[in-house]
């Protein structure tokens, strides 16, 4: 059974790792940070690509009933009155005239402590919109104000008739798309599970009326798998279903896929039934025809929709936390010792594999890793190291997830010798050794690291 107790020193723990190896920095860090906001280094952006790259495999590449768009952050300004953004996306707000902080007032109890002593003394609640505004252009007048998008759904929205008609799509079919989403949060917190810039990787199934149902359970079944499959402990991930009064007046169903994060469970994404409601409302505020012609009925039906809508970065930190682990391990001078290891899956880790001459000032040992070094680049995502002793080499790439280390010594390049030829292959989950011939090298690899 897994360990359903939120863990403070856990969440510490990962956001350190995070930023002492280079996934996640503190946003704008030399200028003292700019709060809630975070950049992804080297190994966080590899990482993360990863996972977008995976969802668009599955979902879109592999999928002959999906297409992929890439729609712009800035949209007409009425696309957001005809979402409902601009009367409704909003959060109630309260202020508290002692300690001077804001609060979504949902979140607050009646006996929430106030920092100032005592508990708070809240302000009337009001509404408080999250949409980001700007001025588009060099003229500032109520005509030049744009949204940044608080989420990329209705980007598929308003080109359903482009997509439809350029690629000649029958229903059902989906069009899914990633990308940045800005919310003006009041309360973001807990590292990048909410931010006021993220990224969404969002599906909008397309089906007629009467097949939603089915299509609903059937989204709702994919991408549960979609996070086991690539490894999430299904002990620490849940499917909650909305009671009706959760509902939006116009959704006819919606499931939320939680994980257990270190400070208790949290949405990392929604799959809704939001029937015909958006392509509706955009067909009345545009004056646009959005129904779609059955060739075979030879009727006219606005589709119902189905969209799964996900977080990239907190699947991302998901991936990450689940695959943290700390192990016991017997060290070579028998120590007990931790061993922290991230058993990310293969096709997420952001290092698949490690080369490693075993001596830094053998120059034929190094010359002979930095060759194997570049033809292994072509085909895998490698990282080269000399620098100190193997088994602390070892450790590190453990702990930034590197399924694999191969080790070049002097067997490897000792012609005569039986083992010319061979590498030291290690593997972060077992640590185990066995010699691998290079000239077998990518078949090897490819089933090790899971590439088809
Ligand atoms: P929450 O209730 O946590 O604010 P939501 O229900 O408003 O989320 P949706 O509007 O359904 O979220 O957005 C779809 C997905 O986008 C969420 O499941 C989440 O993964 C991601 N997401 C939404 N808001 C944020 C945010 N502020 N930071 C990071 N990811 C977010």
């Amino acid at each position: 059974m897994a360990n359903l107790e939120p863990n403070d020193e856990l969440f510490d723990k990962i956001v350190n790792l995070c930023k002492r190896r280079g996934f996640v920095y503190p946003g704008s860090d030399i200028y003292g940070g700019l709060a809630n906001c975070w950049d992804y280094g080297p190994l966080g952006a590899q990482l993360k690509k990863n996972v977008k790259d995976m969802w668009w495999r599955t979902m879109i590449q592999e999928r002959e009933d999906m297409v992929g768009l890439d729609a712009a952050i800035f949209m007409h300004p009425r696309t957001w009155e005809a979402s409902g953004h601009v009367g409704h996306f909003s959060d109630p707000l309260v202020d508290c005239k002692k300690c001077k902080q804001r609060f979504r007032a949902d979140e607050l109890t009646p006996d929430s402590e106030c920092p100032a002593g005592g508990t708070h003394d809240l302000t009337e609640v009001r509404q408080f919109n999250l949409m980001f505004e700007t001025q588009m252009g060099v003229v500032q007048n109520e005509t030049s104000r744009v949204y940044l998008r608080p989420e990329t759904a209705q980007g598929i929205f308003v080109n359903f008739a482009n997509v439809q008609t350029t690629t000649r799509r029958k229903l059902p079919f989906g069009i899914g798309q990633i990308g940045k989403s800005f919310r003006n949060e009041i309360t973001p917190r807990r590292f990048t599970f909410r931010t006021r810039e993220f990224e969404q990787m969002e599906i909008e199934y397309f089906v007629r009326p009467e097949d939603s149902d089915r299509a609903y359970k059937e989204w709702v079944k994919t991408r549960h798998n979609w996070y086991l499959d690539l490894g999430l402990n299904p002990e620490k991930l849940r499917l909650r279903e909305h009671e009706k009064d959760e509902l939006a007046h116009y959704a006819k169903g919606c499931t939320d896929m939680e994980y257990f994060f270190p400070w208790g469970w949290g949405e990392l994404e929604g799959v809704a039934n939001r029937t015909n409601y958006d392509l509706s409302r955009h067909a009345e505020y545009s004056g646009k025809n959005l129904s779609y012609f059955d060739p075979d009925t030879e009727e006219h039906v606005v589709p119902y929709v189905i969209e799964p809508s996900g977080g990239v970065d907190r699947a991302t930190f998901a991936f990450l936390v689940d695959a943290y682990c700390e192990d016991t391990a017997i060290s070579a001078k028998g120590k007990e010792e931790t061993r922290v290891v991230l058993r990310l899956d293969p096709r997420l880790a952001p290092i698949q594999v490690a080369v490693l001459p075993l001596l830094k000032n053998k120059p034929e040992l190094v010359a002979k890793a930095k060759e194997l070094e570049r033809t292994l680049r072509r085909h895998y995502l490698v990282d080269f190291d000399e620098r100190g002793q193997i088994g602390k080499r070892y450790r590190r790439y453990d702990e930034i997830g590197t399924p694999i280390c191969l080790t070049v010594d002097f067997e490897t390049i000792e012609d005569g010798n039986e083992l010319f030829g061979t590498v030291t292959v290690r593997d972060r989950d077992t640590m185990e050794q066995e010699r691998v011939a290079i000239d077998d090298l990518r078949i090897y690899l490819d089933e090790k690291l899971k590439i088809e």
